[in-house]
């Protein structure tokens, strides 16, 4: 019988976000608590997705060309938890299925490690709302599924079923069905599928928008716990600005249609955060306050069947 150790894969990526461990106060630590957020010089870090110059156009049913994305330049560094907010429809799924290798731009640049996308690839996995996962495997069997695809050792893959199932504290339920589970428990599920994959990137595109808020506050525990564990570079898209202050290092601010990046903040507040914090809801309602043009912008479009002005 294998006993593995708990900490048999190391990731693949050090650690560099040290979260204080629960328990301690909120963004105060207390003394004993060694591990206090390190601002990694993010500047000096080395680029793990870059999007250069990148536009993307769509030609619809009408046969028109929509404009979906323009001239994006963003620069995601290893191991960075980098949120993309935007009205719907501004291209936020769009960009993340550029970086999954899913769809092709019109022009531009998607470069991972400074090598261009020419694909889908087992270092970037995307997540998304809808899981994915399989009704008629078990929750093991659906972590399993993608390393079987891989033809990992089934020893192997024992090992990393074990190892990502306790990570998202689901050992317990190796062996029910997802139907089985609560929404949040799925997301978990997804997730260690995701993990087990051993991806040096995850995109997730409004994976939480679906669960009530207190399962959400919790997975969003959960996510900053795995990240700061694994080193693992995270790109979450989400309509909810205060979700991105919560999550992430960096926010990047989209606009409706064509969808450009309006602007980037920096959030340096401690971690871990919480949604209903004041720092988290004044951050928040800055981004906001900036978001709220191309909000109005989108649902104009949406009210009057895209025919502005
Ligand atoms: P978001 O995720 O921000 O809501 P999307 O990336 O899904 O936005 O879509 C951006 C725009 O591109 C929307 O106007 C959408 O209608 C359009 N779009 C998305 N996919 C397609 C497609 N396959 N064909 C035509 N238009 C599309
Ligand atoms: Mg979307």
């Amino acid at each position: 019988m294998s006993t593995s150790p708990q900490n048999s894969y190391p990731p693949a990526v050090p650690p560099v976000h040290p979260v204080p461990a629960r328990g301690s106060v909120r963004g105060k630590p207390a003394s004993s608590v060694t591990m206090l957020p390190v601002r990694p010089d993010w500047e000096a870090r080395v680029a793990k997705v870059s999007l250069d110059n990148i536009s993307l156009s769509y030609s619809t049913t009408s046969g028109e060309r929509l404009v979906a994305l323009e001239n994006i330049n963003l620069e995601v560094k290893a191991g960075e938890f980098v949120c993309i907010v935007g009205p719907s429809g501004c291209g936020k799924s769009t960009l993340l299925h550029l970086i999954a290798g899913l769809h092709q731009q019109s022009s531009g640049r998607v470069l991972v490690e400074g090598k261009p996308v020419n694909g889908p690839g087992t270092d970037r996995i995307l997540i998304f709302q809808e899981l994915g996962l399989f009704p008629w495997l078990k929750v093991g069997q659906n972590v399993e599924f993608g390393m079987k695809m891989k033809n990992v050792p089934k020893g192997e893959r024992e090992e990393k079923i074990q190892h990502y199932l306790r990570l998202v504290h689901l050992s317990k339920f190796r062996d029910s069905y997802i139907h089985q589970l609560s929404g949040g428990m799925r997301q978990r599920v997804a997730l260690a599928r995701a993990l087990a994959a051993e991806p040096d990137v995850l995109l997730m595109d409004e994976p939480f928008a679906a669960l009530d808020a207190q399962t959400r506050d919790l997975l969003h525990d959960e996510l900053e716990r795995i990240w700061a564990e694994t080193g693992r570079t995270i790109i979450f898209v989400t309509h909810n600005v205060r979700e991105a202050v919560r999550l992430g290092d960096r926010v990047a601010l989209m606009t409706f249609r064509p969808g450009r990046v309006k602007k980037e903040f920096r959030i340096s507040l401690p971690r871990p955060r919480h949604i209903e914090e004041t720092e988290v809801a004044q951050t928040a309602k800055e981004i906001l306050s900036c978001l709220r043009e191309e909000i109005n912008k989108s649902l104009d479009a949406e009210y009057n069947d895209g025919k502005r002005g």
